[in-house]
C-alpha cells in the first residue's frame, strides 16, 4: 500500500469517529481554558510553534490586513541558518517568541487578537487524535484506547458543558480530516526542490512555496 492510500485510509477512520463518544471523552477529562496564555507563548528559549494552514493563513491575512509572512512562518523543524526544505507553516512570532496574535491584559490575562478565525490547532488545544499522518507530538492518552490525547495543561479536569464538549469533538475531528486531507495533497504535489544555500522552501497541499507564501 503506497503512502497516499495508508493516510486515505486514516482519513476515512477518522470520518467514521462517532462525535459522542470523543465528546464523552473529552466530558470525563473535563477541560475549561484559563487564559493563562501557556499555548500562545514561548516557553525555555523556544519559540511558539503551531502548525497553521494555507487556507488558514489566508483567512488571517484577509482578516486582520497582514501579509503572508506577518500571518505565517516555514515550520522551523528541517531548516537551518544554511536553509532547506520544510513541509509546514506555523503561525508566526514576534521577538520575543510568543504567537503574533497573542495579547496580554495588565493583570496577565492572555487573550487572542484573532478568536473567531484562529487555526484549527488553536481551536483544539489541548486535545489531539492519535491517527497516523495528523500533527505531532500528540501529547498524553486520555481514554481508554489512547486515540484521544491531551497535551499538559492547566485547563484540564475543570467542567465542560455537553455542548461544548461536542463543538469541541466534532472540531477535533475536522482537524483530523483536514490535516490527512493536506498531507495528501502534499505528498501527491511534492517534488524535490533542492534549494540552493541559504534559501527555505516550504511544501504544502498546493505546492512548493518561497517563505512569503508565492509559488516557487
Ligand atoms: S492564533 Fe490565537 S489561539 Fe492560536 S496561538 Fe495565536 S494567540 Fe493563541
Amino acid at each position: 500500500m503506497d503512502d497516499r492510500q495508508a493516510l486515505a485510509d486514516e482519513r476515512d477512520r477518522a470520518r467514521a469517529l462517532s462525535t459522542a463518544e470523543l465528546a464523552d471523552a473529552i466530558e470525563a477529562i473535563g477541560f475549561s481554558c484559563t487564559r493563562c496564555g501557556a499555548c500562545c507563548t514561548a516557553h525555555d528559549d523556544e519559540e511558539h510553534t503551531a502548525t497553521v494552514f494555507p487556507d488558514e493563513v489566508r483567512t488571517l491575512q484577509t482578516n486582520t490586513e497582514r501579509s503572508w509572512n506577518d500571518v505565517a512562518r516555514p515550520m522551523p523543524y528541517g531548516i537551518s541558518e544554511a536553509g532547506g526544505e520544510t513541509f509546514e507553516w506555523a503561525l508566526q512570532t514576534t521577538g520575543c517568541g510568543d504567537c503574533a496574535f497573542y495579547t496580554e491584559d495588565a493583570d496577565g490575562t492572555g487573550g487572542c487578537t484573532v478568536h473567531e478565525d484562529r487555526p484549527l490547532i488553536c481551536q483544539t488545544y489541548p486535545f489531539s487524535l492519535a491517527l497516523s499522518g495528523t500533527s505531532q507530538p500528540l501529547g498524553e492518552p486520555v481514554d481508554g484506547d489512547g486515540l484521544l490525547r491531551a497535551h499538559e495543561c492547566e485547563g484540564l479536569g475543570r467542567s465542560i458543558d455537553r455542548d461544548r464538549a461536542l463543538e469541541l469533538a466534532a472540531t477535533l475531528k475536522e482537524r483530523a480530516i483536514t490535516e490527512l486531507t493536506e498531507a495528501i495533497e502534499l505528498l501527491e504535489r511534492y517534488e524535490p526542490a533542492n534549494p540552493p544555500d541559504r534559501t527555505v522552501v516550504v511544501h504544502d497541499s498546493e505546492g512548493a512555496k518561497r517563505p512569503d507564501g508565492t509559488e516557487l
